[in-house]
């Protein structure tokens, strides 16, 4: 591209970026046009005296229906409409959206003959099998409201959420795999069922032969053999305002939060954010590399990629070991895929396996325009090592599951991309983002504080939290008036480009996962040798960040250390999972406290990364950090 195309180009996106942002009611019905509605919604966008919106509250849709059967209309029938790929199983399947809309209809079908009706909350606990996308695509069908649980969620964390959804119905498949093992899900379904208050009617049960579940007579169905005779069924109109989905992601206590995702401002987003954002078109074939159980699973894997006509891969693998650290690229080659999406763990993982991309080489990756990186920060080693190996634009992105689709970005489609490395781009059309000091006061390019998105949020985003309307207004309006609150901090450039440090709560990004340490702080103090701890993130080279609990033992404590150490392990593992990779406890005599009484976790972070600290003006015992330093050394 020469200079004058450069800025013909980014003038393209500022235009659209500085609509959005003067006008969004009308810039927004414009965008609106491209989804097909069953009532096309004349009011575009309403202030609620609270400080939250409402988009397109008079519309109708079904998100399935555009998804699968929409796409049918359009020509799409026998295009591959989802691959199914799993190293674990060694299974490869295709559906064509024909074949995938069967399925789904049916399965719906199955839903309402056990009584799921539209508004009711149905809670989806299973691996990477295309069953939970279709478990996923027939909630939205009847109107449905579904909450995925990521698997490796341990029976506490799914007993909570199943108390916060009061699902008529929980879907499970027997078990999950794992590379070198087989985790059955259906104990753990029990396990999660005896410790929740609310029972969902009835378990469907997708039965898979490396570990075939008992059923408990009555309230268990084995999903196939459920599924014998039942007739398919046609979408049903839901209102724009219906939820779609509940997905729980951490806050800084042990009560997750379930965000709220509103079918018509997800459906406009969706299809804004494949085509805009990431430029791709129908018919191309997207990878978007996670889980269902997480916000990108349900953007990047299932929604968007489907209602934009294009080809999803679904995979059941791991970056390394499934067989190898060559597995990305064998999947690019052998489905011509045209972008993907993965977290930068993953990239760094290969890289440990395979620093010099022996395996890459003689694959064939010309089908590939871009890699989409984003869930946490992108280091430029891993930045420039992936670009200089595939040869191909590396790109940063950030966003959230509150969000549910990018808020800084290069917008392709809008030929808004130019590399700021570092950077995770540009707001998107739609986000204002700006940076505030903790005073509210806006701050100016280059100066660091908290990043917050002027009010309204466009389409597509939480507006609540289910259930709880008093939590979203407290944790994301309330601290900057007129702007929500990220939780992260960062900068802003001259030029507009954002720069994301970190949170600025106490959550921390575990490969890509978000995690509340003060949840695992109090699992560690409810043991009874523990007189108070802290937990804080710490660097890993390949995870991101993993946590650190540091932790005083009780006066007179028999058990040994050790024993402690090995138990307060094993605590976090049964209540949050192993995706907490919560393996480090050091044992200190003392916390480092201000004066009023707060732990001084800032300093702790960076003793325990090495980095040099100032001693903090408030610090009541200074003598406390050489102490922490040496332990931590
Ligand atoms: P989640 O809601 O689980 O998707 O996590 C969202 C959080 O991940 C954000 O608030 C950031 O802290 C972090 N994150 C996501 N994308 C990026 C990125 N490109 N760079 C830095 N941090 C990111």
């Amino acid at each position: 591209m020469n200079d004058s195309q450069g800025s013909c180009a980014s003038a393209h996106y500022t235009e659209h970026h500085r609509r959005s942002i003067a006008e969004p009611a009308q810039y927004w019905a414009e965008q609106a046009q491209q989804v097909a509605w069953f009532r096309p919604p004349e009011n575009a966008l309403q202030t609620l005296s609270d400080g939250t919106h409402r988009w397109f509250a008079d519309g109708q849709l079904n998100t399935c229906y555009l998804a699968l059967d929409y796409q049918i209309e359009r020509g799409r029938g026998e295009q591959r409409a989802l691959i199914y790929d799993s190293p674990v199983t060694g299974q490869q399947a295709i559906y064509t959206f024909n074949q995938l809309r069967d399925e789904v209809a049916r399965l719906a079908g199955l839903l309402r003959q056990l009584d799921v009706r539209k508004g009711d909350g149905v809670i989806i606990y299973m691996p990477m099998v295309p069953q939970a996308a279709m478990a996923m695509l027939a909630c939205a069908r009847i109107g449905a409201v579904h909450s995925v649980v990521f698997g490796g969620f341990a029976p506490h964390e799914l007993a909570l959420r199943i108390d916060d959804v009061k699902p008529r119905l929980l879907l499970t498949a027997s078990c999950g795999l794992e590379f070198d093992r087989v985790i059955p899900y259906k104990p753990l379904v029990d396990k999660a069922l005896a410790l929740a208050q609310h029972q969902p009617e009835q378990v469907l049960v997708w039965q898979r032969p490396q570990a075939v579940a008992s059923l408990h007579e009555g309230r268990d169905l084995d999903w196939e053999v459920a599924l014998q005779g039942v007739e398919a069924v046609e979408p049903v109109p839901v209102s724009s305002l219906d939820p779609l989905y509940i997905l729980y992601t951490s806050g800084t206590t042990g009560k997750p939060k379930g965000i709220v995702r509103e079918n018509g401002g997800h459906a406009v987003a969706m299809l804004y954010t494949m085509n805009q954002v990431y430029g791709m078109r129908a018919g191309d074939v997207w990878w978007g590399i996670s889980d269902v159980g997480w916000v990108v699973g349900h953007t990047l894997i299932v929604y968007g990629p489907l209602m934009a006509g294009c080809t999803t891969v679904f995979y059941e693998g791991k970056p390394i070991r499934t067989p190898d650290a060559g597995a990305y690229w064998r999947i690019v080659e052998q489905y011509r895929v045209n972008a993907l999406f993965c977290a930068p763990t993953a990239i760094r993982a290969i890289r440990k396996e395979d620093p010099e991309g022996l395996l890459l080489k003689g694959r064939d990756l010309s089908s590939i325009r871009q890699l989409f990186l984003a869930g946490e920060k992108l280091d430029s080693s891993t930045h420039q090592w992936l670009e200089r190996l595939t040869g191909k634009p590396v790109l940063d992105h950030w966003w959230q599951t509150e969000t549910g689709w990018p808020v800084t970005a290069p917008c392709l489609g809008l030929a808004g991309h130019h590399p700021a490395p570092g950077s995770s781009n540009r707001g998107v059309p739609g986000y204002a983002v700006h940076v505030m000091d903790e005073e509210g006061h806006l701050l100016k390019p280059g100066e660091q504080g908290s990043i917050v998105i002027a009010l309204p949020l466009p389409p597509g985003c939480s507006q609540t939290l289910w259930g709880d309307h008093g939590r979203y207004l407290q944790a994301y309006l309330q601290t900057f008036p007129g702007y929500y609150n990220t939780g992260d901090g960062g900068y802003v450039d001259e030029e507009g480009f954002v720069y994301i440090m970190g949170r600025t709560d106490d959550v921390i990004n575990v490969s890509g996962h978000r995690l509340s340490t003060g949840e695992m702080e109090d699992l560690v103090g409810q043991h009874p040798a523990v007189a108070e701890s802290a937990v804080i993130g710490v660097h890993d080279e390949i995870k991101g960040q993993v946590p650190l609990a540091l932790v005083v033992l009780k006066d007179g404590v028999q058990q040994g250390t050790e024993q402690v150490q090995r138990e307060l392990i094993a605590r976090v593992r049964e209540h949050i999972g192993a995706l907490a990779c919560f393996n480090r406890v050091v044992v200190v005599k003392r916390l480092p406290k201000t004066r009023s009484g707060k732990t001084l976790r800032a300093v702790l972070r960076k003793i325990a990364d090495a980095e040099p600290y100032s001693m903090p003006a408030t610090i009541d015992d200074p003598s406390i950090l050489a102490e922490i330093a040496e332990r931590l050394s």
